[in-house]
């Protein structure tokens, strides 16, 4: 447990609709931001004259666009609004967001006050320099918070504000430090952990007020926020998109059943090689996270390969690594793909020896796939849109190759009656520019005993459409995610994952 507090920020263009998000927010903040400027013009008096009295501590924000916030404001209409919102409401328990380029009126100096700084281009050069201005310029307030958010674009980038955090803790004194962007969300999950005053949370997912914030429920449910500690063993996904990640729901929701002091968060980075110099390897990292273990997601699952102390048997002949455990400062490197895949195969299908596989694909997913496959007995044809690119597969694990038409409407001539088994490897059928969209229709299915797609966003997929019309048993995506993790925790912790948990967690999030 720690000490610092969670607080959900509210947006509305009107009093009435900001009234009732407060009511929302309080059952979840410990302080409640009301961003006043999100208020269309001839509703702020209002929204000053009717705010509810709730336990909750209010934080008031009223940002100028130039600042970052929703409106243009003069500094006159500024001073007018907290002249306002204090004197009417002097008996309501308030913060105030004092941007750094104002002074709110000293009348109020005995409130407690957040200096915000914000640079939504990026993350300036002069950032302690900035810190340092902010506290001996505004010396003089009592109960003074620093608030510093800038933006980031890619993991290491949230280092300086990081190292910030130490700082300011070593010196006393009360910080919100924010690394914005999804590449920063790590910084809003662990900052309670390591002595940050407060974190900002969206009041529901899609109602964000800065890049890259979690929602509140997220926040306390999911991450647990408030409970971690320092000493809290840290876990991630590593990947170049982790805002769509399931990882965290899964892995989350098997620390807080297991009773363990452990979270994951999502880790965006772009350059690994970086990420691992600056922020992993024991002898060169600029920062203290704990880390025990990754995912390994797009597009690192190979380049982690260099970066590995140990690689296990599996990996190595798959090519790729899903898994790191971190044991001493060393990595391990593992693939759980692999038999994440095969285990509901065997389990829906039973043997596989002689088994016809027809394979869509040949990326990252389809090498851990063939390998299991092959490994399990059956034989394995690969339809690839890009013959020359599979042929590194088709080579390492000698099977049979043909072509995959690219879209839609030109799907493989080939009926699939003389297979057994259709896999999708491919991102056809996924939410994204690809949903809706099947790699093979209801006629070209027919004659086959099973259809596994490995996309499980949607749930129900095109091609389970098309299988469930040809009346052809089926395996959705979601089966290989709970598996392949299951058998991460199993790596990570050595205990007996609790895959009911994780399941439920996966499925409450995606439906
Ligand atoms: P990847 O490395 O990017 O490989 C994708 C493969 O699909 C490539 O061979 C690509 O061909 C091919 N492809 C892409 N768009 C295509 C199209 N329109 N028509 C025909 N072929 C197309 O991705 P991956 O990691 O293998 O993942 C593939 C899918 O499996 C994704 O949807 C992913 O979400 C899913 N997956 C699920 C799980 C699970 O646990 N259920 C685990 C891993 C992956 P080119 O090489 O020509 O681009």
């Amino acid at each position: 447990m720690n000490n610092g507090k969670i607080c959900v920020s509210v947006c509305a263009e009107t009093a009435d609709e900001l009234i009732e998000q407060i009511k929302r927010a309080a059952d979840l903040a410990d302080v409640i931001e009301i961003r006043f400027d999100c208020l269309k013009k001839e509703d702020v008096q209002k929204a000053v004259s009717i705010l509810p009295n709730t336990e909750k501590h209010f934080l008031a924000t009223f940002r100028p666009s130039e600042q970052g916030g929703k409106r243009d404001l003069t500094l006159g209409e500024r001073l007018k609004f907290w002249e306002s919102l204090l004197w009417k409401n002097k008996e309501k328990k308030f913060l105030v967001d004092n941007e750094f380029d104002f002074k709110i009126p000293l009348d109020f100096e005995k409130t407690p006050t957040i200096i915000s700084f914000h640079d939504f281009s990026g993350v300036p050069q002069n950032l302690y320099a900035q810190y340092d201005l902010t506290t001996r310029l505004f010396s003089n307030r009592r109960n003074l918070i620093i608030k510093i958010a800038v933006q980031t674009n890619d993991i290491t980038d949230t280092i300086p504000i990081w190292k910030l955090l130490g700082r300011a803790k070593s010196e006393n004194k009360e910080i919100i430090p924010i690394a914005m962007g999804e590449s920063g969300k790590w910084t809003r999950i662990l900052g309670l952990a390591h002595g940050a005053f407060m974190t900002y949370a969206a009041l529901d997912s899609g109602q964000e007020t800065a890049p890259g914030q979690v929602s509140a429920k997220d926040l306390i449910e999911v991450y647990r926020a408030k409970e971690l500690d320092e000493t809290t063993e840290v876990y991630g996904i590593l990947g170049s998109n982790t805002s769509v990640s399931m990882s965290p729901y899964i892995h989350n929701a098997a620390f807080k059943f297991l009773g363990l002091n452990s979270v994951f968060v999502p880790l965006q980075v772009h350059d690994l090689d970086e990420f691992m110099r600056r922020m992993v390897k024991a002898e060169t990292r600029e920062v203290e996270l704990n880390f025990k273990g990754f995912s390994v997601t797009i597009p690192h699952k190979q380049a982690i390969i260099k970066h590995l102390d140990f690689i296990d048997e599996t990996a190595k002949k798959i090519g790729a690594v899903n898994t790191v455990k971190i044991v001493d400062g060393k990595l391990h490197g593992y693939n759980t793909d692999a038999n994440g895949f095969i285990e509901p195969l065997l389990n829906s299908y039973g043997d596989l020896t002689g088994a016809k596989v027809a394979l869509l694909g040949a990326g990252g997913a389809a090498r851990a796939c063939v390998y299991a496959l092959k490994h399990a007995g059956a034989v394995v044809t690969i339809f690839a849109r890009d013959v020359a690119k599979a042929k590194s597969l088709v080579n390492d694990f000698q099977v049979e190759l043909k072509e995959l038409p690219k879209t839609k409407d030109q799907r493989p001539k080939t009926n699939f009656k003389d297979f057994d088994i259709l896999v999708n490897c491919t991102p056809l059928g996924m939410q994204g520019k690809a949903e809706g969209e099947t790699p093979a229709t209801d006629e070209q299915l027919k004659g086959l005993k099973l259809v596994y797609d490995l996309v499980y966003i949607p749930l129900q997929t095109a091609l389970l459409t098309e299988a469930d019309k040809a009346e052809v048993p089926k395996i959705g995506g979601i089966a290989m995610l709970i598996a392949q993790a299951v058998e991460q925790q199993k790596i990570w912790t050595a205990l007996d994952a609790p895959m009911e948990e994780m399941s439920r967690a996966a499925l409450e999030k995606l439906s």
